[in-house]
């Protein structure tokens, strides 16, 4: 290999990028890191409004399921590995120490994502990697031969310069919050090689729904998002803090449900169910007993803010008199609002507003323990171009940090044949 060959080529420097630097130099590797911007870890910097929640407390067999079905089983091997307890470690060697908070949310005691950015920059380095910045990849291609001893990737960045690596891990992010310099290039690159990608969308955005503005401001604590399909059935359910806004609904329960609304947009429904611990025909037999004004009732029974009650009375044109006094296809309307409210989101935010990318490299197309592709020799994906996502919560940098992980390891092993 000449001057400008690299072992271990890594594109992108941030939280996958990084885990695959300290990895493949730590176990001896040779390893460039290229990254666009002036800054490295950037999405890190700037990660749970300025405070990082960079892993959980749960165990890979807990958090498996949170990644679906396919995405668990695909993480198996990576999150073990990679335990959330190893990524605070990471951090705590550095001298970072980390808190635990509501969720089993895992931050930097400082409270500065910066931190734990630095952290993993010194990590990497100390490791032996090299990080090089404004150093933007323009253009991936396969050289060589998959079999022989030589460089198998080339790698053309905006500078002109043309790099030359044996194994190529791509750790260029997906397409959210593009403003950070994540813009679906790697997309790019990966389509133009052939390979097979479930279409990028967003993740983890605020969803919008017209009409929901006399609303905002209001946060349910106690309600269930769900995701139902074309028949009614529920595909997704999550119980945690939604939250009324100008442009629709946002909090952790709505934005866990955007990957799974965006997936098959058009064909899936969001409804709310107002009193998930109620089944629908104990509502039925037990509220209509209740005297009075039939907001107040609904709020003092159901424990539901009068502002929002209120507005499902009137746009749903439900009367205001006393419950008891409702005719029965206004007590099974009412019920039905409570328990299966769909409150009109047809899509996210978009990608400017998405926390993560859904969809990306088909997994069946990577080897689960190295995140090589099966069909591309020395090529590795990572992080969000992956088919991957999950929950609010450290969930999107423990799918990075291990993929990358497992990425680095892979590749130097590979390199000792
Ligand atoms: C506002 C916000 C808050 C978040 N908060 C959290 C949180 O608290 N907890 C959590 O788990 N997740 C959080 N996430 C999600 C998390 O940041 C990402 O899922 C994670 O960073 C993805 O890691 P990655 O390595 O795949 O991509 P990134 O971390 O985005 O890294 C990709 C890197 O590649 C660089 N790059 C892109 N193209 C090129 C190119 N052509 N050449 C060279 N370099 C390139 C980019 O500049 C970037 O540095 C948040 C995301 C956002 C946007």
């Amino acid at each position: 290999m000449n001057d400008r060959d690299v072992e271990v080529l890594i594109l992108g420097c941030g939280a996958a990028g990084l885990a695959a630097a300290a990895e493949a130099a730590s176990l001896g590797a040779r390893v460039l890191v290229l990254e666009k911007n002036s800054e490295p870890a950037l999405k890190i910097r700037i990660s749970g409004g300025g405070r990082c929640n960079l892993t959980t407390t749960l165990g890979p067999s807990e958090a498996e399921p949170l990644f679906g079905r396919e995405g668990g089983r695909f993480l198996r091997s990576a999150l073990r590995r990679t335990s959330s307890r190893t990524i605070r470690a990471w951090v705590e060697e550095q001298g970072v120490p980390t808190v635990v908070e509501d969720f089993g949310k895992v931050f930097p005691a400082s409270g500065k994502a910066e931190d734990v950015a630095r952290a993993l920059v010194a990590r990497a380095r100390e490791a032996g990697a090299g990080i090089r910045l404004r150093t933007r990849a323009l253009a991936v291609e396969k050289i060589g031969s998959p079999m022989g001893p030589g460089p198998r990737w080339r790698v053309l960045t905006a500078a002109d310069e043309c790099l030359r690596a044996r194994t190529l891990i791509l750790a260029v992010g997906g397409c959210s919050y593009p403003k950070t310099g994540t813009v679906g290039e790697g997309f790019s690159w990966l389509r133009s090689l052939g390979v097979g990608l479930v279409e990028p969308h967003p993740a983890l955005a605020p969803l919008e729904a017209e009409g929901l503005s006399p609303l905002a401001g209001i946060t349910l604590k106690e309600c269930e998002a769900q995701i139902r399909g074309p028949s009614g059935k529920i595909l997704l359910r999550r119980r945690r803090p939604l939250l009324f806004t100008h442009r629709g609904l946002s909090g952790p329960a709505a934005m866990d449900l955007c990957s799974c609304l965006e997936r098959a947009l058009g064909s899936r429904r969001v409804v709310i169910d107002l009193c998930p611990g109620v089944p629908e025909d104990v509502l039925l037999t037990t509220l209509f007993r209740k005297g009075g004004d039939a907001a107040r009732t609904l709020q003092r029974e159901l424990d539901l803010p009068l502002r929002l009650v209120r507005h499902l009375l009137e746009i749903h044109g439900l009367p205001g008199k006393p419950l008891p006094q409702f005719r029965k296809e206004e007590r099974r309307g009412l019920c039905r609002i409570l328990k299966r409210w769909d409150p009109g989101v047809r899509k996210s935010l978009g990608f400017t507003k998405a926390e993560s990318t859904g969809g990306g490299v088909r997994l069946e197309e990577v080897d689960p323990e190295t995140m090589e592709l099966l069909r591309f020799p020395g090529l590795h994906v990572t992080g969000e171009l992956l088919d991957v996502d999950g929950p609010i919560g450290g969930f999107s940098f423990w799918i990075a940090f291990a993929t990358g992980a497992a990425a680095g390891r892979g590749a130097a092993l590979s390199l000792r044949g």
